[in-house]
């Protein structure tokens, strides 16, 4: 397997509307060898978290690496959001060489299908937490950029 091609803004790709997998659909090979792909393009590109958009599948997949290890989530759904917010210096794969400062809450819970199509539900915090907002945003065709205040340029870009 080789990793997929990323896609940097401004591609139209990146600014989709990504389609839920139907749940029957999880687990068919397309869907498991592009779930494979996916989480082997991130680790290639030293990235933490990416979205099936950013490689132009126009799917509700993201890849995350957590404590516990990278695991995919599908449809994924922020069901709460902690009150307190925090400031969160991003950069991502799709947008190379920038970064910024993006107000993102510093917890939430998720809750998605594995790759297996089990429920999950997940209670996330600090890294993690910034990490699944920022991609489940790219799901709806949202780029960091859009919501990051002092834009700089820097080597950063790893969500
Ligand atoms: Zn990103």
């Amino acid at each position: 397997m080789t990793p997929l091609h990323v896609l940097h803004e401004p591609s139209p790709e990146l600014r989709k509307v990504a389609a839920p997998v139907l749940d029957f659909a999880i687990v068919d090979a397309k869907t498991q060898e592009l779930i494979d792909a996916l989480a082997l393009t991130m680790v290639e590109e030293n990235g933490v978290g990416i979205a099936a958009p950013q490689v132009g599948a126009s799917e509700r997949i993201i890849i995350i690496e957590t404590p516990s290890g990278v695991h995919a989530y599908i449809n994924p759904e922020i069901t709460s959001r902690s009150v307190r917010i925090v400031d969160s210096m991003e950069g991502c794969l799709s947008v190379p060489g920038v970064s910024g400062i993006v107000k993102r809450h510093s917890s939430v819970k998720v809750k998605a299908k594995n790759r297996l199509g089990e429920d999950v539900e997940v209670k996330a915090n600090g890294l993690t937490a910034i990490i699944f907002q920022h991609e489940i945003d790219h799901l709806d065709g949202i780029l960091f950029i859009d919501k990051a205040t002092k834009l700089t340029k820097d080597v950063r870009s790893r969500l």
